[in-house]
């Protein structure tokens, strides 16, 4: 047999052969990754490796000899260029070709290119794999002031360490207030009172127009309203694309991913996707897009993902239900998501301070818990979702609730 090949050796490809090898999958697991080395993990990219508080190695999702003993084929430093859906082979960059029982796309998401002239000046960076991190890392070194294009959670995550770092950080926002996609106006505002308390500098409702500079490298970013801020390091964080290539050339559907149905499979039964690359039916979805469809950008996501994929392609198949959620670290603070909210979604706040969480309810049911600094909160609230359990807005409100109980 030639088993199952899975392109991509990230945290959702990584999870797929892990739990390929614990179901009891006998057949070859080949994992495939355009990146060099072990598969790691990100989140720390932006957090402690960025802050020099942990090391590369720390970063691996498993050592080496895991890989061996499960007799997972680890092929680093290797790209699909091309799928040949009939012969059932995957075609590499190099021209070899891997045949498949099963082919997994896993490949992830990009950055998105700031779309102005200079965008490509030395100074200007992005961050999503461990090669970003070590550059910025040196960066941050040697930069003083620093402009962040996008308060989402790796711009602000970015800036949190930059600032600790004793950099002059401003933050550029097209929006109105920070991670306005995923938060509420509450935490948000929490968030961005926050690192003002830092010493960052917002601008909101803000356009960039050019990165300028001199000799090539990046010396300051120009806003829509004719303003230059001078900058020696600028971060883009404005956002991802799901690598959905492949699947695209191959004839399958992509939207925004590489679309799948509930068994995260797509049209073609020996092809599937996953992670953020995929784009699936989720009830936790519900009203939110057209189509209840979603495509998540989280561990929880890739983890829960690979587990679904891996017990089907063992033989015991069932549709992906897992509550979504995520976790984002800025400064000393930790936000915590359950859940999928709407920026249009009602708030319902509990607790107060440094330590609250606001309720987020659509069409009158509860959809999503942000916690800031509540770890107990955020822990229940994944139970209330997953079991469904009634709440209302007004019980929410209700600072003599008993949540824990409710969630048991
Ligand atoms: P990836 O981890 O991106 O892996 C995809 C892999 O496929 C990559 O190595 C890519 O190079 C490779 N690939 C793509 N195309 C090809 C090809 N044609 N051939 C071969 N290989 C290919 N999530 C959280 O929940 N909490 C956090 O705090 C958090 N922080 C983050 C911080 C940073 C800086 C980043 C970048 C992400 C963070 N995330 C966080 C998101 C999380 O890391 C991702 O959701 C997760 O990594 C998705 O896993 P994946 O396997 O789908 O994609």
């Amino acid at each position: 047999a030639a088993g199952t090949l899975i392109v991509g050796g990230g945290q959702a490809g990584f999870q797929v052969a892990a739990s390929l090898r614990e179901a009891g999958y006998a057949d070859p697991v080949v994992l495939i990754g355009d990146e060099p080395g072990l598969p790691y993990q990100r989140p720390p990219l932006s957090k402690a490796y960025l802050a020099g508080k942990t090391d590369a190695e720390g970063l691996n999702l498993r050592p080496a000899s895991y890989l061996a003993e499960h007799r997972i084929a680890h092929r680093p430093g290797t790209r699909a260029a091309r799928i040949d859906r009939d012969a059932r082979r995957l075609i590499l960059a190099d021209g070899e070709s891997l045949p498949y029982d099963h082919l997994v796309l896993a490949t992830g998401a990009r950055n998105r290119d700031l779309p102005v002239p200079g965008a490509d000046l030395a100074g200007v960076r992005q961050l999503r794999g461990l090669a970003d991190a070590d550059r910025l890392r040196e960066a941050i070194g040697a930069a003083e002031r620093v402009v962040v294009v996008g308060a989402g959670f790796i711009g602000l995550e970015f800036a949190a360490v930059a600032a600790a770092h004793g950099l002059a950080v401003t933050v550029i926002e097209a929006a109105a207030r920070p991670m306005a996609r995923a938060v509420s106006a509450e935490t948000g505002a929490f968030f961005r009172a926050a690192h003002e308390g830092w010493g960052v500098r917002f601008a909101f409702s803000a356009g960039v127009t050019a990165i300028e500079g001199t000799d090539g490298r990046a010396t300051g970013v120009r806003l829509a309203e004719g303003d230059v801020l001078p900058a020696d390091l600028i971060l883009v964080g404005i956002g991802v694309v799901p690598n959905a290539e492949l699947a695209a050339e191959a004839g399958l559907a992509v939207a925004d991913g590489v679309r799948v149905d509930a068994f995260l499979a797509t049209e073609d039964p020996a092809i599937s996707a996953l992670g953020d690359c995929a784009r699936f039916p989720s009830a936790f979805a519900t009203g939110l897009g057209r189509d209840d469809t979603v495509r998540i950008e989280s561990v929880q996501n890739a983890i829960d993902q690979g587990r679904c994929l891996a017990a089907r392609l063992a033989g015991r198949p069932a549709p992906y239900g897992a509550v979504p959620w995520f976790w984002s670290d800025q400064g000393r603070h930790k936000l915590q998501i359950a859940g999928l909210a709407g920026p249009d979604d009602a708030s319902v706040l509990r607790g107060s301070g440094d330590a609250f969480s606001v309720f987020r309810f659509r069409g009158g049911i509860l959809r999503a818990v942000e916690s800031v600094n509540r770890a107990a909160d955020h822990m229940v609230a994944r139970r209330l979702l997953a079991a469904g359990t009634p709440l209302t807005p007004e019980q929410a409100a209700d600072p003599g609730l008993d949540l824990k109980a409710l969630a048991t």
